[in-house]
């Protein structure tokens, strides 16, 4: 039975179609991950975005019969601290695009990766993404896109969007908030890898964005291979070093709700989706008592 003084169950999917899907098209993706008892599909627009509004509404009617949720993943090549005028058209141009189709395809989240420092200094960086993004959130408000912009932590130390960055953001511009790739998180050091550092990632978006950031969170999931310089790939769970449990336990200690997709490379992709939804959902029903053995622990 559903206890309304619980938090929301998090809903777990894949960035991209799984795999299996059986037809060609997003609808038909979306059909499958219902079949495979996902509840999320992260819709990958990360080359460009060309899609017809009859298509989006085909999508934005699926999912509403599959009781699926959508994001956007809009194209790679957005920076918003791009380095001339063209370059800079363009990537509004892109994010726009994601957001004005997303919305029309239902879903309310759209994904972005924010940009690169180019070797400048990080406020300076900071400032101008917080302009830009201001100015495409108003063009967006004008327009009645009603969709929340989801800056990604970035996995790369020369990238645009550490975890304060993107909370800044998320406190300067309304309809913003994060995307917390938790793997990206891992691999910018090579830290941020056991339960009192994943407690730590959730008080610092507590205390940014206050419960409310945890009861809305957006999060990519996934193994990862790194270096010094940050990401190299992803890779399956199990192959990978992240300390996925620990991270579970944790948001279910934090009552957090929201979406997980998960990019895990093919054969994994589904698998790995499952495997961390089937996990969450145990720690969920055994986790209450642990959960009151640890509140105690650190009181
Ligand atoms: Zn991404």
């Amino acid at each position: 039975m559903p206890d309304n003084s619980k938090p929301e169950l998090i809903r777990f999917g894949t960035v991209g179609s799984p795999q299996t899907t059986p037809r060609p098209g997003t609808p038909a993706a979306i059909e499958h991950i219902r079949l495979l008892g996902l509840d999320h599909l992260e819709i990958a627009w990360v080359q460009s975005v060309r899609v017809s509004d009859e298509t989006c509404a085909e999508i934005k009617a699926a999912a509403h019969q599959h009781q699926v949720t959508l994001s956007i993943h809009a194209p790679y090549y957005i920076n918003l601290n791009s380095q001339t005028a063209d370059l800079m058209r363009k990537s509004d141009e892109r994010l726009l695009m994601a957001a004005r189709k997303g919305f029309l395809a239902g879903a309310r989240d759209i994904i972005f990766h924010p940009g690169s420092y180019h070797e400048q200094p990080p406020d300076q960086v900071y400032e101008r993404a917080k302009e830009k993004l201001l100015e495409i959130r108003q063009l967006l408000d004008d327009e009645g896109v009603d969709v929340t912009l989801r800056p990604e932590t970035m996995g790369k130390p020369a990238m645009f969007g550490s975890l304060d960055e993107v909370i800044q953001l998320s406190r300067d511009i309304p309809g913003v908030l994060p995307c917390i790739d938790f793997a990206h998180l891992h691999a910018r050091t090579g830290a941020l890898n056991s339960y009192e550092e994943f407690a730590s990632i959730l008080e610092t978006l507590k205390a940014g964005l206050g419960q409310e950031g945890l009861a809305t969170l957006h999060a990519h999931l996934s193994g990862i291979a790194y270096s010094a310089r940050g990401e190299r790939e992803h890779l399956p769970l199990n192959e990978a070093d992240l300390h996925y449990r620990d991270l579970l336990q944790a948001l279910v200690d934090y009552e957090v709700s929201g979406a997980i997709a998960v990019e895990a490379p093919e054969p994994f992709h589904v698998a790995d989706a499952l495997t961390l939804q089937a996990t969450y959902r145990r720690l969920v029903e055994t986790g209450q008592d642990e959960n009151l053995v640890k509140n105690t622990d650190e009181s």
